[in-house]
């Protein structure tokens, strides 16, 4: 079971809410300030920018150039609130969408007056969010249509080209750029998609124009592996890696698998860091959608590594040739070397790979099969050339698979009890 929690107390610039393990109704949203009248449309663009948010879907890419992009287009945009979370160490958008649905729908409000959307989307995989979100809407109907659409839950559905296939009616499965989806998205309209942790973001800044910086500088993160379970929390840039490993109950990690599977295995010395996108990626590691799982001693970082790349070569669209090639063969060359069967040759095969296939395909998912790849042999040379001769005692005793190992439950949510008749 996976526990939702402050890693302290509640923060004040946060989204994780009073009491994270329950839904908040529009009465309690509205009693804290949220959908009350804010900065319009340019005024909320400046703010954003302001602030410097950045998108947490894994990208990190600026949410105003975002939103920005698509104002700019003109016409009758779209808005998306993406809820398909398809990292399975992540369960932070799912959880947003089934305690605080009124923070996500107000922040895709917000967006739409940004943007100037005419029409909204929520789009999601899982099913007690999908009903949260549908209850909310009749609570507060937005001023614009919302739609929910369900899609299904794979590790590429929330690309953003995907979800805008899925929209117009397709497959969830990601298309070549450009165009993008603020170019020619939802029905030929310029669109945005937006991540929901992002349009909660939003939602908090429109309220708290004057605290945007440190809205932006807080962030959900899932921790898992070790001996704890699962957690998902809140905390704000420059918390010690180290710190969220103990509060976890993860006392002295070896290693950890870092953004998701986006990030990379990274070695010690890589907790040492606070989490902070720039540090993290100035390590060559990402903090990605914000999941972070931690080895132990007795966690192979070879099997790790082999466990997540033969999820992403599960998860494969087929779509790409070098994706359908390539992800299979460094999943290959990965679970060779945790058996101890790869020959002498596959550290210069990944090495290449690490290098030459990234960029290559039509979404992020072959970079992150050949990042990955890199990063093991970056921070554990000496463990890799051991693999070479024998497997450790841990990957003799249980092969690396398709990743199953690495998903994460989402945490319950209670949802309040319906008033007895007659009841005050
Ligand atoms: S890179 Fe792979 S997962 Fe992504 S679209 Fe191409 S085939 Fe599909």
């Amino acid at each position: 079971m996976t526990a939702v929690r402050h890693l302290t107390a509640a923060l004040p610039d946060g989204v994780l809410g009073a009491d994270p393990g329950r839904v908040e109704s529009a009465d309690e949203y509205r009693g804290g300030g949220g959908y009350a009248a804010g900065p319009g449309g340019a005024q909320l663009l400046h703010h954003l920018a302001e602030s410097g948010l950045r998108g947490r879907g894994g990208a990190g890419f600026p949410a105003a150039v975002k939103l920005r992009a698509v104002r700019e287009r003109g016409g009758a945009p779209v808005v998306v609130a993406n809820g398909e979370e398809g990292e399975p160490g992540s369960v932070k958008d799912r959880w947003l969408m089934r305690a605080r649905p009124h923070l996500v729908l107000d922040g895709l409000v917000r967006a739409a007056a940004v943007t100037g959307a005419v029409r909204g989307y929520v789009y999601l995989a899982d099913p007690e969010a999908a009903g949260r979100i549908r209850e909310a809407l009749a609570e507060q109907p937005p001023p614009l249509p919302v739609d929910v659409v369900l899609t299904e839950h794979t590790y590429v559905a929330g690309e953003e080209s995907a979800v805008v296939r899925r929209i117009d009616g397709g497959p969830a499965l990601p298309t070549a750029k450009p165009p993008r989806p603020f170019e020619r998205g939802v029905g030929g309209a310029p669109t945005l998609v937006a991540n929901v942790e992002t349009l909660a973001r939003l939602a908090l800044i429109a309220a708290r124009p004057e605290r945007g910086r440190a809205i932006a500088r807080t962030t959900l993160v899932t921790l898992s592996g070790g001996p704890g379970r699962p957690l998902l929390t809140e905390a704000g840039y420059g918390t010690p890696l180290r710190d969220l490993a103990a509060a976890h109950g993860t006392a002295d990690p070896a290693g950890a698998l870092m953004g998701g599977l986006f990030g990379g295995v990274a070695g010690p010395r890589t907790l040492d860091l606070p989490l902070m996108p720039e540090a993290l990626a100035a390590a060559g590691s990402s903090l990605g959608c914000g999941a972070v799982r931690f080895l132990t001693a007795a966690d192979c970082p070879v099997a790790t590594a082999a466990d997540a790349v033969g999820h992403l070569a599960a998860q494969s669209s087929r779509q790409c040739g070098v994706c359908v090639s390539g992800t299979a063969a460094v999943a290959a060359a990965l679970a060779a070397l945790a058996t101890g069967t790869a020959g002498p040759d596959t550290p210069a095969h990944l090495e290449r790979w690490a290098g030459g296939l990234p960029g290559r395909g039509a979404c992020g998912l072959l970079d992150a099969a050949a990042g990955t790849a890199g990063s093991l042999l970056r921070a554990f040379p000496d463990l890799v050339r051991h693999h070479l001769e024998s497997p450790c005692p841990g990957c003799a005793a249980a092969p690396p698979g398709d990743g199953h190992r690495l998903t994460v439950a989402v945490p319950q949510v209670t949802a309040p009890l319906p008033a007895l008749k007659g009841t005050p």
